[in-house]
């Protein structure tokens, strides 16, 4: 077999001046960390606006609850979307009106929703009438949106199954919301996270419509469309770009709702942070199994439990990065703890340099999202991953 040099092509995903001033940055300091580069969070709400004038922002901040991420995203003007009464507290505290926040987990506790009205929150949304019922009760008056059922094909991290409802029972609970003294506002959905295939929006937006037009015969008129995330961040595996989707987005909507639309929202996670993300981490450990095995282990100081939880069934791909120059070398990669699920990838084999040695860093590219808030509190007594911001 001919052996190929190294070559990673770094700057697919990090400009080299980027990456000079995040390497400068994180020299003297102990592995494993995440550092976010908040200028580059900027850049993509910017993209985002760009590219879809026509939506209203609601940053769900589950993908990169830190502070300073919110306080930037605040800056710009966005909403939020957040899951539970400690996001809603986060984002108070950081002075965020609770008329800019969207209580968008259908999973509530009913003293949890009457907090988030006692604070002010007057936009939920709901998939089953249980739910509905407590909105009801203890957020009266309030706008709720529906959520729909969705299939996940073609995201690499899927969000299906556990949230929305199917068209007939939300047809139902709008009329019953009318009824209860809430405002039916709209309807939501979400494709899937990392979702490559653009059109599952076109699935669901048609879905959408048959909604409106059902519901309009009984009087009511909805106002509003939820997109959800599932927008791109640069892996391995390669999805279009924004403008792409927003293009064929917005004429999925003209089609189905002409050029006067309804209000629409997204619910941007992934695709606001994760590629202003780099995780640094080091080699602990070279070694091999038996002496005819073709792969070596390399085992970082980083794995599941630290916050590549992604990592689950090899679902997203990070681009990971040696600074090293050799020959390609197929390797198998894992995390340092006492756990044999802590394996990152095996099934798709990632490619370092054959001079890569126990105690170098790796840098692992779009890790702003989904990563240190995954990590655990200190299985095996490892802290939850250290973030830094720059
Ligand atoms: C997680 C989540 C999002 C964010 O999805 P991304 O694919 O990360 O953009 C949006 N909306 C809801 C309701 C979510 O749970």
């Amino acid at each position: 077999m001919r052996k190929e040099q190294y070559d990673f092509p770094l700057d697919d995903f990090i400009s080299v001046e980027d990456f000079g001033r995040i390497k400068e940055f994180s020299k003297d300091k102990e592995t494993p960390f995440l550092i976010v580069d908040l200028a580059k969070v900027e850049k993509m709400y910017d993209a985002l606006v760009k590219n879809m004038p026509f939506v209203k922002i609601y940053y769900a901040i589950k993908a990169n609850p830190l502070d300073e991420v919110i306080l930037t995203l605040k800056e710009k003007g966005s909403n939020f979307d957040a899951a539970t009464t400690y996001e809603i507290d986060q984002l108070l505290r950081l002075g965020v009106p609770p008329e800019k926040i969207s209580y968008g987990n259908t999973i509530k506790k009913e003293k949890d929703i009457a907090y988030a009205y006692e604070k002010g929150v007057r936009l939920f949304v709901t998939d089953s009438e249980s739910d509905l019922m407590k909105i009801a009760r203890r957020a009266p008056g309030s706008r709720v949106f529906f959520r729909l059922l969705t299939e996940s094909d073609g995201a690499d991290w899927p969000l299906s199954r556990k949230f929305g409802a199917h068209p007939d029972i939300t047809y139902e609970m709008i009329l019953q919301a009318r009824k209860l003294g809430l405002e039916p506002y709209g309807l939501s959905f979400h494709v899937g996270s990392q979702q490559r295939d653009i059109g599952q929006w076109d699935n669901a937006l048609s879905k959408c419509k048959y909604l409106f037009e059902a519901v309009a015969l009984q009087g009511i008129k909805l106002k509003m469309i939820n997109l959800g995330g599932g927008f791109p961040a640069k892996y391995l595996s390669p999805a279009n770009e924004l403008e792409t989707y927003a293009h064929e987005i917005l004429r999925f909507i003209q089609e189905d709702f002409g050029e006067e639309h309804p209000e629409i929202i997204i619910e941007p996670g992934r695709s606001l942070t994760a590629d202003a993300g780099i995780i640094v981490t080091e080699v602990i450990m070279i070694s091999k199994k038996a002496k005819l095995n073709q792969y070596k282990w390399v085992y970082l100081d980083i794995g599941k439990f630290g916050g590549l939880i992604e990592t689950l069934d090899e679902c997203i791909k990070y681009p990971i990065y040696s600074e090293k120059e050799g020959y390609e070398e197929e390797v198998i990669l894992a995390g340092p703890t006492c756990d044999s699920m802590d394996i990152l990838y095996e099934d798709h084999k990632y490619v370092f340099p054959n001079t890569l040695k126990e105690g170098e860093r790796l840098y692992i590219l779009t890790t702003g999202a989904y990563t240190q808030s995954y990590s655990s509190v200190a299985f095996n007594g490892i802290p939850p991953l250290k973030a830094y911001v720059i």
